[in-house]
């Protein structure tokens, strides 16, 4: 091989090798809180923001609490490793209140504020000026398309879907979904850093519900549509799923567990997208449960009371 081509490699290797050492995560709800906490439990840089401080005391407490919990079946036989290991981890997040701030010397932020488009567009057009150009920008949106969010930046090439899965410190995947423009360097970084925090990490492009929830939402609708047409009760479709296929769940105890009403929004805006694909209907009892505001276990109830 030429001196030139060695040098090209070898400078392409050095521009662009991406590490992730230091986060910005957008939302301290369930799923922001959750992947603070596992990226701060495994060395990383936190900062957690979120719209008003009590909000991000409640997130703190919480990820405190979880990690408690983690420590106790890891270190049974050491409680001061154990202690030692919580202080370490909360030491590592720190909170803000403003986004501007957060970002600043982030390599990677990871936005889990509210699923609206026009919201976390909103919210990246922001991050996007006040960012340094290296940083990498991640949506763990659940059901929109991760190239609608990036339009609203002009960082395309460092713009990717991160998608956690509930509660993060407990659930082992990520998709790592890959929009038309994201890089290679981006992809590879994301992958790394997704092992790096100890998840297993899987790939797919940027398609409605990415590869769990394509197969999961267009699932649990055609339960209830069977429960609607009188084919077997929800009971028995629930048991039938645990004990037929395996499931840990069945699926309308899992629909109470997601909660309706995200589930009905995730129906919604696919069935907007693409209105002739049966697995994409709206269903007409979930609207209904919605409506009245059995939103599933948060609300105490959904198909079933709590
Ligand atoms: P959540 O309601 O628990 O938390 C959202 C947080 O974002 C709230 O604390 C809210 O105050 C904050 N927030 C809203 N707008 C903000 C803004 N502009 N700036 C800063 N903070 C803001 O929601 P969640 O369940 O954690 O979901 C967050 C995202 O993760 C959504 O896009 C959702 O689709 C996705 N997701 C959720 C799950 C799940 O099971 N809950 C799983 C995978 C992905």
């Amino acid at each position: 091989m030429s001196l030139s081509a060695l040098t090209y490699i070898a400078r392409r290797g050095m521009a662009t090798k991406l590490t992730v050492k230091s986060l910005a995560i957008i939302g301290s709800g369930q799923m922001g809180a959750g992947i603070a906490q596992v990226a701060a439990a495994t060395g990383h840089k936190v900062v957690l923001c979120d719209t008003a401080g009590d909000i991000l005391e409640k997130a703190q407490a919480g990820i405190q609490k979880s990690l408690q919990r983690v420590v106790k079946k890891k270190y049974a036989d050491d409680p001061e490793k154990g202690q030692e290991f919580i202080t370490s981890t909360m030491a590592n997040i720190e909170t803000t209140t403003e986004p501007a701030k957060a970002v600043v010397t982030a390599d990677l932020v990871v936005e889990a504020i509210v699923e609206n488009l026009a919201v976390k567009q909103d919210l990246f057009r922001t991050l996007d000026k006040f960012a340094p150009a290296k940083t990498i920008f991640a949506s763990n949106t659940s059901s929109l398309p991760i190239t609608a969010i990036a339009d609203s930046t002009k960082r395309q090439d460092k713009f990717a879907g991160l998608h956690f899965f509930n509660p993060v410190p407990v659930m082992k995947l990520v998709e790592v979904v890959r929009a038309p423009g994201t890089s290679q360097e981006v992809y590879e970084c994301l992958m790394e850093f997704s092992k790096a925090i100890g998840k297993h990490p899987v790939t797919c492009k940027d398609t409605p519900g990415f590869l769990v929830n394509r197969l999961l939402v267009p699932y649990m609708l055609e339960s209830v549509r069977l429960y609607e047409r009188g084919d077997g009760s929800k009971e028995d479709i629930d048991v039938a799923m645990k004990l037929g296929a395996g499931y840990p769940m069945g699926p309308f105890e899992l629909l109470d567990y997601v909660g309706l009403d995200t589930c009905k929004f995730i129906i919604d805006g696919w069935h907007e997208l693409e209105p002739e694909n049966p697995l994409f209907e709206p269903s007409q009892l979930l609207n209904e449960l919605v409506a009245a505001g059995k939103h599933g276990k948060k609300t105490g109830e959904g198909f079933y009371k709590y």
